[in-house]
């Protein structure tokens, strides 16, 4: 059987900050999402039978209507009229509930590969926009690389890539769940009533960037849900410490967390500090940015 395997890369924030609360409970977020090497390895074929299946090698994974991945499929089915069914097959290497998007980016790659195995039905634009659906962290996976995304995150605007470098990504034990991390959010900041915040500024981030100032990048990244999640959360700050001491030139946390990303020049820097990691019992893999379509 014809079968499509897509890389199902995961997501870090280099900025993430809350704007405002919409009526709709709903908040506003500015964010600068990148792409990583760290991935899911996600296998699709279609089945003529009208009904999905799906496999994850991780057992607190989901395998049915809960899963994205199955979602996405449906979604895609519906959308274009097909009664198909597809085989989805997840090797699950991002880290669940992390912060590092590891269901969106599985329920991208569905999309994607069903276009491909559906000889593409639908156009770039009209598979973000489903995905959109989907999730609002959805589209930046299908499209991938350095992207501004504001709205709910899902509408996405071109930002000057990263520059290359070495990451090390690491994830404690205790999960978060991302509407957790928005209540402790809204209680923090006066639930984003007008003139309670002031978002940050994302120009610096911009400027260093488009400079491919690698320090200067690392020195003006931003993660709102560091002040709601790392109290809560200690292995937080035991693994940016640990990052720091093996010589990051920064360290954050990405999402709702609780995954921390350091930056590194240096490869063997890198590869030391997933070691340092590793003894102190934490999961940690070494990636690298990646671009997008
Ligand atoms: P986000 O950053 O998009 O909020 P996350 O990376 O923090 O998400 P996920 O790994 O997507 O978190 O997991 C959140 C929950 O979604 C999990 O508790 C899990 O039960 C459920 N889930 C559904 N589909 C998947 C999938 N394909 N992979 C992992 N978790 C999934």
């Amino acid at each position: 059987m014809e079968s499509v395997k897509i890389k199902a890369y995961a997501k870090i924030n280099l900025h993430l900050d809350v704007v405002s609360k919409y009526e709709n409970g709903y908040h506003e977020v500015r964010t600068v999402m990148q792409s990583v090497s760290l991935c899911d390895e996600v296998e699709v074929a279609l089945n003529g039978t009208g009904k999905n299946s799906l496999w994850c090698d991780i057992p607190t994974v989901p395998t049915d209507e809960k899963n994205s991945a199955w979602r996405a499929a449906d979604m895609f089915f519906e959308r274009c009229g097909l009664k198909l069914g597809a085989d989805i097959r997840i090797n699950k290497r991002i880290p669940v509930a992390a912060g590092m998007a590891g269901g969106s980016t599985d329920g991208a790659a569905v999309f994607k590969a069903l276009n491909i195995l559906c000889k593409e039905p639908l156009t770039e634009d009209e598979l973000l926009e489903l995905g959109g659906k989907l999730g609002a962290d959805v589209p930046f996976c299908i499209s991938g690389g350095t992207k501004y995304g504001d709205g709910t995150g899902a509408q996405l605007h071109g930002f000057p890539e990263m520059p290359h470098c070495h990451l090390v990504i690491a994830c404690g034990t205790e999960g978060v769940s991302t509407p957790w991390a928005y209540s402790v959010l809204d209680g923090l900041y006066g639930n984003f009533a007008d003139g309670e915040y002031t978002p940050s500024d994302i120009d610096r981030l911009k400027s260093a960037l488009v400079s491919c100032d690698l320090k200067s990048t690392v020195d003006n990244m931003y993660n709102i849900f560091e002040s709601a999640v790392e109290p809560h959360r200690p292995d937080v700050t035991r693994i940016k410490n640990a990052l720091l001491e093996s010589g990051a030139l920064g360290a954050m946390m990405s999402g709702s967390g609780p995954s921390v990303f350091g930056i590194f020049e240096n490869v063997d820097q890198a590869r030391d500090a997933v070691s340092v990691l590793e003894a102190m019992k934490i999961q940690a893999f070494v990636a690298e940015p990646v671009k997008g379509i």
